[in-house]
């Protein structure tokens, strides 16, 4: 365990000089206090959890303080948002503080957000809100929890510094995590202003530090491509799966580890619903949650563009095709698991796209009716989950088909059910409603709530005693709120 001042730096971004970034130091926040940290995150830095209530942790992480080895930096790129070309973005409230180093030999980007302006703030103020802070921290770490690939994020500070948004709110931090904080977005940025050595060198510190197993490909440059086309295809397998809406798939928020990123109207679906906007801003459904699949791909072809440069547009076409069987065998494979099944048959995909046209017909909860299915015998479960659905002809049709495939799938007992469904199917997922409730607490100085959510989400496959209001349906005011882009 180390202490906060025993962090080892190794600004390996900061090292690729001013064409990448901007040297900027924090605005510090007025009165910084913690308003919850992630132990798990923690323990990636080698820290010992009871420093983030020492006072100079939230002065670290609220930019009053800054170790002497780190140099924060403002990245500059660029990105596609809806679909159009914005040719200069950029961290414009959100500074890199600098790379650590871990016992394990890894190096995590400590990367401020809210830090204030930069050179590439354009209108904004540089600053993040409470309530957004909390969501990305809340919606990271229960992300990786459920083991959907994420940035990962240490802690909230929270203050008195006044911030304007649609009212009056307060600053916030959030500090994340991640191996590398490059979108995709830093590849266009250096193609469409047409620096090819600049581009070159980033591919080179990507190749380098994040695929250094692709040097030993004939083609090392392709064979990144092929691994980031896999990454994704995988990542968002798992957010349908299990329900996830990005909401803001731009490809400046895309990252080029494939791991989910750049948090804003996020959401994880509470009734089953495969048009569901999460975006109030996002008026054509572009980023739906069934359009996820189809803009994972053109983002990354987006990022192929950027890459012609370095490799054939003919292999790049074909490893683009990749992605799509991909992101089709994961899903379904998670599918399967998430049905109990341990075997693989032909009519597994129609089983599956039956049940979930039921389920948006009859507005079905996506969590608790895995989580029940696995509660007792195919049978059982199927009689009891009945009553959720409106089409009972439709779903007794659906439950003999489940019950015969099950039968066919081998010969198990309950208590084995279900221990393999729980363990896939969580009983507690962040709802909205669930991060509006501690955002409000929050938002009033008390912090408990926040805490012991992120607590429940950490261990999501888990029951935990005392925990049961955080397995429960949402009411009425909490299906449908509207989560304000402005964060
Ligand atoms: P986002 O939609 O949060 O991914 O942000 C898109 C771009 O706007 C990024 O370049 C952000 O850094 C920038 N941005 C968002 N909010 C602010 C803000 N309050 N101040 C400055 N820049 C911002
Ligand atoms: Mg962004």
């Amino acid at each position: 365990m180390k202490a906060l001042d025993e962090l080892t730096f190794d600004n390996r971004f900061a090292r690729l000089g001013d064409a990448f970034s901007t040297h900027v130091l924090p605005e510090p926040l007025d009165a910084p206090r913690l308003v919850v940290a992630s132990n798990a995150a923690m323990a990636l830095l080698d820290l010992d959890p009871a420093v983030a209530e020492t006072p100079v942790f939230a002065e670290l992480f609220g930019g009053h303080k800054l170790w002497a080895e780190a140099e924060p930096r403002a990245m500059v790129y660029s990105g596609h948002q809806f679909g159009g070309y914005t040719p200069q973005l950029g961290d414009g409230r959100g500074l890199l503080l600098g790379e650590v180093y871990n016992q394990a030999g890894e190096h995590w980007d400590l990367h401020l957000k809210g830090a204030g302006m930069t050179p590439y703030s354009r209108m904004g103020d540089g600053r993040a809100v409470l309530r957004s802070s909390i969501r990305e921290f809340l919606a990271s770490e229960a992300l990786h929890a459920l083991g959907i690939p994420s940035s990962r994020a240490l802690c909230v500070i929270g203050s008195d510094t006044p911030v304007w948004r649609e009212k009056q709110e307060r600053g916030a931090m959030v500090l994340r995590l991640a191996h590398s904080h490059i979108r995709f977005g830093h590849f266009e940025y250096f193609y469409y202003t047409k620096k090819p050595e600049q581009q070159a060198e980033l591919a080179e510190h990507v190749l380098n530090l994040h695929y250094p197993e692709c040097r030993e490909q004939p083609e090392p440059y392709l064979a990144m491509f092929r691994e980031i086309v896999e990454r994704n295809a995988e990542m968002i397998a798992k957010w349908q799966a299990y329900g996830f809406c990005h909401g803001v798939m731009n490809t400046d928020n895309m990252s080029i580890l494939g791991i989910t990123f750049d948090f804003g109207p996020f959401a994880f679906l509470d009734d089953f619903d495969a048009h569901f906007i999460c975006n109030h801003s996002d008026h054509e459904g572009r980023y739906s949650f069934s359009n996820q699949v189809p803009i994972g791909q053109w983002n990354l072809s987006a990022l192929a563009q950027a890459l012609t440069p370095f490799i054939r547009v003919d292999a790049l076409k074909e490893a683009l095709g990749l992605y799509l069987p991909l992101y089709q065998a994961h899903y379904l494979d998670l599918m399967r698991r998430r049905l109990g099944l341990t075997t693989a048959e032909d009519d597994d995909q129609p089983l599956v796209e039956r049940l979930l046209k039921l389920m948006q017909n009859s507005g079905v909860d996506y969590t608790l009716f895995f989580r029940r299915l696995g509660d007792e015998s195919a049978a059982l479960a199927v009689a009891r989950l009945r009553d959720d659905f409106v089409d009972l002809g439709g779903f007794d049709a659906w439950a003999d088909q489940y019950k015969a495939r099950v039968a066919r799938d081998g010969d198990y007992s309950e208590a084995q059910r279900r221990e393999r469904m729980h363990a896939v199917n969580p009983l507690y997922i962040l709802r909205n409603y669930l991060a509006q409730n501690a955002i409000a607490a929050a938002e009033s100085g008390d912090y408990s709530e926040v805490r012991r959510l992120h607590e429940a989400l950490s261990k999501p496959f888990e029951e935990q005693p005392g925990m049961e209001q955080y397995a429960q349906r949402p009411p009425d005011w909490g299906k449908h709120l509207e989560i304000s882009c402005s964060s």
